[in-house]
């Protein structure tokens, strides 16, 4: 246990290391504490041996295991910042989206759960808001599947208008995207994401000099501190979601409770309604 906490924080450590300055005063660090010993094993040898020592030699006798440890060390922690660095490099290419280069499912819930921890400890507000794009097959069909790609890129753009720098914005998948606010209740987020959704119903993306209106629907919903979960917090805003397709689309359900059921008759419109507003071409 003690040894991984140590391997942890040096290992975070070694991930601040970003500059030649830094790599110098890192290896100075541990080419000072590995030499001490080899030093003071020397002098202990010289005053044995006594005066019958050359003083060039003397000298050299400390200096040279000194430069020695000081070089290997500054090499070896050079390797170990370069190796660290391309993990991150190789963790961030795992976790992002190709097409809107927000971060993936993955990505969401590896930061999803340091924040929900975060909330918990801290007691603090925590929401999350998931929403898809309303009859986004219609765009595909009638306008192909580039201008589908480009609608998708368009939304992440006004996301990343709108969000802020500490919040998790995500492509969950398909046409669906996932954020977590991080310090919001559930009013606060659900009136952002009225906002977003009418951010982008009056966005419209030029695609072949035609306006390409989107609309979005959206479930939101907050971290209970109630022996919650990020996936049970995910389910709750994917049925928020669905149930404001049920009533209808193109709006944002607050979902208060876990126990909020979609009624029968609503699913059967959500399933079978292909006559939205969305899609069309202004
Ligand atoms: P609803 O309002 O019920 O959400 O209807 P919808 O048409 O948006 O939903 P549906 O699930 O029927 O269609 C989603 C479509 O999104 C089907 C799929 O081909 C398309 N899609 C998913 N990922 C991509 C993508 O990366 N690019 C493009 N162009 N289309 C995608
Ligand atoms: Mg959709
Ligand atoms: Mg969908």
């Amino acid at each position: 246990m003690m040894s991984e906490e140590f391997s942890d924080s040096f290992c975070r450590y070694l991930g601040r290391i970003k500059t030649t300055r830094h790599m110098i005063l890192a290896a100075g660090l541990f080419a000072a504490i590995s030499s001490f010993l080899s030093l003071f094993s020397t002098h202990l040898i010289f005053v044995f041996v006594g005066s019958s020592v050359e003083p060039l030699v003397k000298i050299l006798s400390y200096i040279l295991p000194f430069s020695l440890v000081f070089v290997s060390s500054f090499l070896l922690i050079r390797g170990f910042a370069t190796v660290h660095r391309r993990n991150e490099y190789l963790w961030e290419i795992a976790e992002r989206d190709d097409l809107t280069r927000l971060v993936n499912r993955a990505g969401f819930l590896r930061r999803g759960r340091n924040l929900t921890i975060k909330a918990e400890r801290e007691v603090s507000s925590l929401s999350m808001i998931m929403f898809d794009v309303d009859h986004f097959k219609t765009i595909n069909d009638t306008r192909g599947h580039t201008a589908g790609d480009m609608a998708l890129r368009h939304l992440s753009d006004i996301l990343r208008q709108i969000c802020r720098d500490g919040d998790v914005v995500a492509r969950w998948g398909g046409e669906e995207f996932a954020i977590i606010l991080p310090d919001a209740n559930a009013q606060g987020a659900a009136i952002w994401g009225e906002r977003l959704r009418e951010k982008i119903a009056k966005t419209p993306l030029f695609w072949k000099d035609k306006a390409l209106c989107l609309t979005i629907s959206a479930g939101v919903t907050e971290w209970t501190h109630e022996g919650d979960s990020l996936e049970a917090m995910v389910e709750r805003a994917d049925k928020g979601l669905y149930l404001a397709k049920a009533a209808g689309r193109n709006r944002v359900h607050l979902m208060r409770s876990h126990l909020e059921t979609v009624p029968a008759f609503e699913q059967d419109v959500m399933f079978n309604d292909d006559h939205g507003t969305t899609g069309h071409v202004a």
